[in-house]
């Protein structure tokens, strides 16, 4: 893992962390790296404890996290973490003006700019900054952001972007790094699916998956899956479908996506009947006691058994 400088035109001193699970502890143990102090907390002992042994300094409250802080993280499970935490235990009324709050739970859009727009009424500046690259991305400081909020609030963010990722997209205003993250993994799971739906039909006649995906991946059904990602065990020897699904990007995580997904195609009265015979594939998977593989292992309930 290489060390990162905090470069930019803001050098940051002390960041706040709130959220130290598989995404969140090595995010702030990056940035510890890169010579800013970090301030930390998180519900659970054992993630706490964990960050101890970084050399995180853990606090015992979300607000005592955000004492003379540069920018705050939070990467938080889901909407009613995120709203507990700014709205009801009143996070945002702790923060000082100068702070940069970055958002960067994968939650609905909405809860999103509800936050924002508290935020904004507090004069305290936020942006919604979802990420892509899971947790591997996350270890190795490779995350894509995509962000929504004020333009200029992400030039304050950037140089804390620059140590955690590789990418960083502006998607518009407060709320629309959510949706574009909704947007591109629904498509994620949508050509996951398709990719595995069609290897096992040409498997089930007679053709080897290997040259198939090879034929496929170099013509017009190429996409991601097939070219990084392949889901037919053995076709590539690094992809989860080769290590038993293992690692990667887990289905429950998917799933939640895809639920995240088909509430926000409701709310705008989109049509995504694609997305949502995706998101049943994606629940029968995890119903099927496959919470823990990765999406990959779609290919399996296409397979004989
Ligand atoms: P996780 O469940 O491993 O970690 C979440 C952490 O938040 C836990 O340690 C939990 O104890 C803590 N937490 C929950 N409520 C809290 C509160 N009120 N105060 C303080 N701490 C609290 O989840 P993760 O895999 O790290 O994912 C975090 C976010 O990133 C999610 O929104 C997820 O959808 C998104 N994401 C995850 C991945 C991935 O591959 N894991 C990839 C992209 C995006």
């Amino acid at each position: 893992m290489g060390k990162k400088s905090s470069g930019g035109s803001l050098k940051m001193k002390k960041v706040g962390f709130i959220g130290l699970g598989n995404m969140g502890l090595p995010m702030a143990n990056n940035i510890l790296k890169a010579d800013i102090e970090v301030n930390a907390f998180d519900l659970s002992k054992d993630a706490m404890q964990r960050a101890d042994e970084l050399g995180i300094k853990t606090k015992s409250s979300a607000s005592e996290v955000t004492e003379n802080i540069d920018a705050l993280i939070t990467m938080l499970p889901n909407d009613k973490a995120v709203e507990n935490i700014f709205l009801k235990e009143g996070l945002l009324e702790k923060i000082s003006k100068n702070t940069i709050v970055i958002e960067s739970s994968t939650i609905n859009p909405e809860v999103s700019k509800k936050v924002s727009k508290k935020a904004k009424e507090m004069n305290i500046s936020m942006l919604d900054a979802p990420v892509s690259g899971g947790v591997k991305g996350a270890e190795l400081g490779t995350l894509t952001f995509i962000v929504g909020g004020e333009e200029a609030d992400l030039e304050k963010a950037a140089p804390l972007f620059k140590i955690l990722g590789d990418k960083i997209f502006y998607a518009g205003k407060a709320g629309s790094g959510q949706i574009a993250k909704l947007c591109n993994n629904m498509l994620l799971a949508i050509h996951m699916c398709g990719t595995a739906e069609t290897i096992a039909m040409g498997v089930n006649n007679g053709l080897d998956p290997v040259i198939l995906s090879e034929i496929m991946k170099n013509s017009s059904g190429g996409n991601w899956s097939l070219e990084k990602y392949n889901p037919f065990p053995g076709v590539m020897k690094e992809a989860p479908a080769s290590n038993n699904y293992s690692g990667g990007f887990l289905n429950s995580l998917m799933l939640k996506d895809l639920n995240l997904a088909e509430e926000l195609a409701n709310q705008s009265k989109s049509n995504t009947p694609m997305g949502k015979l995706a998101r049943e594939l994606y629940e029968e998977l995890n119903n099927q006691g496959f919470e823990g593989l990765d999406f990959s292992s779609v290919q399996q309930n296409y397979l004989d058994k």
